[in-house]
């Protein structure tokens, strides 16, 4: 059976009703604590040891996860983050010779065994991440049939039916940023809010898949949520894998992290799933708010170098020079770089002076296409006169690195057009 019932109309009562009965059922005692769970970054079959022991894959902080804790605890309720992709290259570094990839279950029981949670959160961001998480979605209710399972993050967001159909240890999917919906979720098992405050949540019933697709209202507390990691080794990260695409650009002894300063994008370009997970349009954070997020990193942890997740950075010229300029004047003396693609339509000449004088030493462009017909087709914020103008500004900060993103192979893309991008790439002059 296939059937979708999805919050539109009448639709969207029923939802709420069939799931607000399966999260009474399934917390008769209501729900105080949380394990928030990075699954291993790549699921057994594809790991390899010896990419791992070069710190090849990526080691990144779960930031959303830390927002979620930070989120949760606001409302008075306990997270607690285990990070498996970090414990696991941690300890393949310091004990090479004993390391076997499943030592996760051992941890994890041992971790629920001590908290003893209410229920067990799980992030996916990437589709490689799926067999991992479901392999310890699978071990959760192997061990522990009665404790529920949640599964959020971007992957989980995109293809939410698949997860909750392919994982049988999954028992409910969070759609989309999770800081507002998942507090108010628990709100609503402890009878605190009505079963009307549900949102962004899916689940299978009597092999029924059930959706609730209304996105919670974006509030501010929660959007200037810092990431509160909890007991992880924030400052461990940088020294067991990668964080960005500009590492090789500090030393070994430079400790890095993430931050994110706006959520969502501008754009809707096709082939982009960042307008399914954040909605329509870019939630700008405080600038006083991100940058007391840097500071405290730095002090916390010793983090001088920060991976910035934006996918709209330069959204709003004059907020971005103002952050910019604030990280300068607040002297953190810590460095930056934007791995994620800028919207070189957005580039102007007092941005990059700003983001200069604040530490950027890495810059990608997201190109993808020197035919100005592809991008159009493609919906691209940007067209070719701005990524020539874009080269140019650039050309003028040469402590900066940069680097182009392009793609290639776009439904009925001529050779003709894949030359141009070809051109463009060289003519923009990236390092
Ligand atoms: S500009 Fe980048 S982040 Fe924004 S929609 Fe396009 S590809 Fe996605």
């Amino acid at each position: 059976m296939n059937l979708v019932i999805e919050s539109v109309g009448q639709g969207e009562a029923i939802a709420k009703a069939a799931i607000g009965r399966k999260l009474q059922r399934m917390f008769p005692n209501g729900c105080k604590r949380v394990l928030l769970v990075n699954p291993m970054g790549v699921p057994e079959e594809d790991y390899d040891i010896n990419v791992a022991v070069q710190n090849r894959y990526p080691i990144y902080p779960p930031y959303g996860l830390g927002v979620l804790s930070e989120c949760l605890q606001r409302r008075g309720y306990e997270a607690n983050i285990m990070d498996l992709n970090f414990e696991q290259q941690a300890a393949l570094k310091s004990f090479p010779q004993n390391f076997k990839y499943n030592i996760w279950r051992k941890w994890l029981r041992k971790k629920i065994d001590d908290l003893n949670p209410d229920f067990v959160g799980l992030t996916c961001m990437f589709s490689v991440t799926h067999r991992a998480m479901k392999q310890v979605a699978g071990y959760v209710k192997e061990l522990y049939a009665q404790l529920p399972v949640f599964a959020g993050g971007v992957h989980t967001s995109g293809v939410p039916e698949l997860v909750l159909k392919d994982c049988a240890g999954i028992d409910f999917a969070g759609l989309y940023e999770g800081n507002t919906s998942l507090p108010d979720m628990l709100d609503f098992i402890n009878g605190k809010q009505p079963e009307s405050s549900l949102t962004q949540l899916c689940t299978i019933e009597n092999e029924q898949y059930i959706a609730i697709t209304e996105r919670a209202p974006v509030e501010s507390n929660d959007l200037n949520a810092a990431a509160d990691y909890r007991d992880l080794k924030i400052e461990e990260y940088s020294s067991l894998g990668r964080i960005g695409t500009y590492y090789w650009l500090f030393d070994d002894a430079t400790r890095a992290s993430t931050v994110l300063s706006n959520r969502g994008c501008r754009a809707k370009c096709t082939f982009c799933s960042v307008r399914h997970f954040n909605g329509k349009g870019v939630n700008d954070r405080d600038v006083n708010a991100v940058v007391d997020e840097l500071e405290n990193l730095r002090d916390r942890y010793g983090i001088t170098h920060i991976m910035w997740l934006d996918d709209d950075l330069f959204y709003k010229e004059k907020r971005t020079v103002q952050l910019f300029n604030e990280i300068t004047k607040r002297n953190l003396g810590i460095t930056w770089d934007a791995s994620n693609g800028i919207i070189a339509s957005a580039l102007t000449n007092e941005i990059v002076h700003s983001a200069s004088e604040s530490g950027c030493i890495g810059l990608s462009l997201g190109v993808e296409s020197g035919s100005d017909k592809i991008l159009r087709a493609v919906y691209k914020p940007s067209t070719v006169k701005h990524y020539i103008q874009a080269g140019e500004i650039l050309r003028n900060y040469p402590s900066i690195f940069t680097r182009g993103l392009f793609m290639c192979g776009f439904p009925g893309e001529t050779i003709s057009q894949l030359t141009d991008t070809i051109n463009l790439g060289r003519e923009m002059q990236f390092d």
